[in-house]
């Protein structure tokens, strides 16, 4: 029977990031040693604002002036990530937002190569140094690449992770339409230059991404949940955020459509701070995966474990 791979994608791990928190949100997976996928910043800003550094006892010290965090100094959090069964994957550098004139523009937005080279390399050296491995997956902040950070991805990491909706617009949820929503996402990724699938094989991945053409990669990514060029893949979710806005039937409806249609790969995206916070969203993360670890056509999985799959059969 063919299975789907379900991954499950947190976002925001940081510096202040508390173990308990992921213990109490994460913990049916840990007790099964399934994977959970967390991206992780670096080197986390005091100016992000968001959940990450309101929560935190570290508040006051964030507050004072501007300055970075590295992942590093938590070694509570590295020891209880190290000792877990979760897939490390870089989120950004830093996660701050850039002024450019009236526009605030998220960290891999910009289209200043050098710089988001330097990005890039930094987090790898960082996260390398905290886990003692290479991250091999991006998840870009916020969902945003530019043209020129998605150009770079490639030549770093094996895979990206992304959404096929803003991160701003998440009302704006997976209707079925898969088609509508996978254009989107390729619009806002890819040049139109024909090209098939196949004889992209044969073509540097950094050059071959940047050349499909908009349909090839809609027929690509529909039906399958994932786009794979020259062994870099590409896994997006559609708008499949646990999140107070999505109504939980809704989210087991889709799931389980996705499961029926035999889909290849479905990505499943949170916050734990959020999950943690809300007693509700937490019982129905939990039933989540309650059906997703007991049902014999799902495969709970690390997005290293779905690429060495579908590298198999490539
Ligand atoms: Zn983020």
């Amino acid at each position: 029977m063919r299975r789907t791979y379900v991954i499950i994608r947190d976002d925001d791990v940081c510096y202040f990031t508390d173990p308990e928190m992921l213990k109490l949100v994460h913990g049916p997976l840990l007790a099964f040693k399934l994977p959970a996928n967390l991206a992780v910043i670096p080197a986390v800003s005091s100016t992000v604002s968001n959940e990450l550094c309101k929560t935190s006892k570290k508040v006051r010290y964030v507050e004072k002036l501007p300055c970075v965090f590295p992942i590093s100094k938590n070694r509570k959090l590295i020891e209880f990530l190290v000792q877990n069964k979760f897939e490390i994957m870089q989120h950004g550098l830093t996660h701050e937002f850039f002024k450019r004139g009236l526009k605030i523009i998220p960290e891999f937005g910009i289209n200043d190569s050098v710089e988001l080279s330097k990005r890039a390399r930094l987090g790898i050296s960082l996260l390398e140094r905290a886990f003692g491995r290479r991250p091999r997956f991006f998840v870009p902040p916020v969902d945003a690449l530019s043209v020129v950070a998605t150009r770079l991805l490639p030549k770093l990491y094996d895979g990206a992770l992304l959404a096929s909706t803003s991160h701003f617009l998440r009302r704006n949820l997976y209707q079925g339409e898969h088609e509508r929503t996978v254009l989107k996402l390729a619009v806002k990724l890819f040049s139109s230059n024909p090209l098939t699938p196949k004889l992209l094989e044969y073509i540097p991945r950094q050059i071959s991404l940047s050349l499909v053409s908009i349909t090839t990669r809609a027929r690509v990514i529909s039906g399958k949940g994932y786009i794979w060029s020259n062994g870099f893949l590409v896994l997006a979710h559609e708008g499949l955020w646990l999140s107070q806005t999505l109504r939980r039937e809704y989210l087991f409806d889709i799931i389980q459509r996705v499961v029926d249609e035999g889909r290849d790969v479905l990505v499943i995206a949170l916050h734990h701070q959020e999950i943690a916070k809300n007693t509700e969203l937490l019982t129905t993360y939990h039933k989540l995966l309650e059906s997703l670890m007991t049902s014999e056509r799902v495969q709970v999985s690390s997005v290293s474990d779905v690429y060495m799959e579908l590298a198999k059969i490539r």
